[in-house]
């Protein structure tokens, strides 16, 4: 299968430790080759001899809308100035809520952001802190359950703002159905906000085609960009006049250089940005989008599905894992590219696999999930982690006490 994968030499980009398999790109990319250099370049040259004069002569202040334009592809955003990379999820999902309630907003009328309860909780967290500053009259949380969207989009219509949804469920790998939801928003009168984190990089997203209002996604996850990498943001350039966001810092003013005393917003995309970029991270960043240079989204997704359907039929057959439940769809079509299981000693498993040489990770409150990104895994390293994790499970080796000590980060 290897052999045959026309993305196999992606793998040959990455610099990753003898003999590991890495099962979780999905929470943290591995580090590609170029990343590394750039990272040496940027402090050794551009900020250790060229100083502030990289601003200009390495183009730093350019870094948000470049890195932007490279994740477009990935998400169909095909209209150039619509993506910017700045900022966290958390942060930009506030910005862009902010602009919602703007644009589409009336105080005891339409007041509700649409969620479901099994979103990631940030971005519940994040209405939470807005209906707190706003009150609940400008503000309000609506949370369904995965199934019920459609069905809350027509019962709650009248009231709703926007619909903010994960596009891919975090832990179960779950896809919603993007165009359906998006156009049932709209008939509505709401917006749509799509949360990106699992897709882009490993499934492919049409935002320009299906209309979509504004969505944001992470850096660190399937795009590969370095822990904390900065994520990015998305805004349909028919919004771009109308949007006010609050944290109007001067790097989103029309003439930051200028230093007038009042805020005139950037036109289009840029209006999006708050504070000086962190450039060291965007600069990696910058360099991991080339792992992407020529490959289709597509291409991509088509590694993802073939990669987490050897796996699951490989679990499914196995007599010694007939206790992991599986915890995402049946159907690799219908999932994300990442697998969970459900199991009772599921954080013992994870750490006993980890010390076994095979990385993957888990979520509260039982579940087991393995990440497979299509950039860097193999289909021989499916191969492996099916045999260390039958192992693990056969001789019982997650029963050692040391592997039920829980850490900070889990
Ligand atoms: C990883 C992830 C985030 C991370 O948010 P940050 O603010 O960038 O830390 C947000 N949403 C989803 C769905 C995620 O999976």
């Amino acid at each position: 299968m290897d052999e045959s994968d026309a993305l196999s030499h992606l793998k040959t980009k990455f610099l990753l430790p003898n003999g590991l398999v890495y099962l979780d790109g999905n929470s943290l990319g591995a580090l590609p080759k170029a990343a590394k250099e750039r990272a040496i370049e940027v402090v050794e040259q551009q900020w250790g001899q060229d100083l502030i004069t990289s601003w200009n002569k390495h183009a730093w202040i350019a870094l948000p809308e470049q890195v932007g334009e490279k994740v477009a592809p990935l998400i169909g955003a095909h209209i150039p100035g619509q993506v910017i990379c700045c900022d966290s999820i958390s942060v930009n999902l506030f910005k862009l809520l902010c602009a919602c309630v703007h644009l589409n907003g009336s105080a005891g009328k339409r007041n509700k952001i649409l969620s479901q309860r099994d979103n990631f909780p940030t971005d519940l967290y994040m209405v939470e802190g807005l209906a707190t500053l706003l009150s609940e009259n400008h503000c309000e949380l609506l949370l369904c359950e995965e199934d019920e969207v459609l069905a809350n989009i027509q019962e709650h219509g009248d009231d709703l703002i926007a619909v903010m949804l994960t596009h891919v469920n975090f832990r179960s790998g779950y896809i919603h159905d993007l165009p359906t939801i998006t156009s049932q928003t709209h008939a509505v009168g709401a917006l749509s906000l799509w949360d990106l984190a699992h897709s882009a990089g490993a499934v492919p997203v049409e935002l320009d085609e299906h209309n979509v209002d504004f969505a944001v996604g992470c850096g660190y996850k399937y795009l590969n960009g370095g822990p904390g990498a900065p994520a990015f943001l998305y805004a349909a350039q028919r919004h771009h006049d109308a949007i006010q966001q609050p944290l109007s810092g001067w790097m989103g003013h029309a003439k930051p250089f200028d230093f007038t005393p009042s805020y005139t917003p950037a036109p289009g995309i840029k209006r999006f940005l708050s504070g000086t970029p962190s450039v060291i991270s965007m600069s990696v960043m910058d360099a991991a989008m080339d792992v992407f240079d020529g490959v289709s989204i597509a291409e991509l997704r088509a590694k993802s599905v073939a990669l987490t359907r050897f796996f699951q039929a490989a679990v499914a057959q196995s007599s010694y894992l007939s206790d992991l439940e599986l915890a995402s769809p049946e159907d690799a079509g219908a999932r994300g590219s990442q697998i969970a299981y459900a199991h009772p000693h599921a954080y013992a498993l994870c750490q006993a696999l980890i010390a076994e040489g095979v990385v993957a990770d888990f979520r509260a409150p039982n579940i087991l999930r393995f990440g497979f990104s299509p950039t860097f895994v193999s289909f021989e390293d499916i191969a492996t982690s099916f045999a260390v994790l039958e192992h693990t499970m056969q001789s019982k080796l997650y029963e050692q006490p040391q592997f039920s000590q829980k850490q900070l980060v889990t």
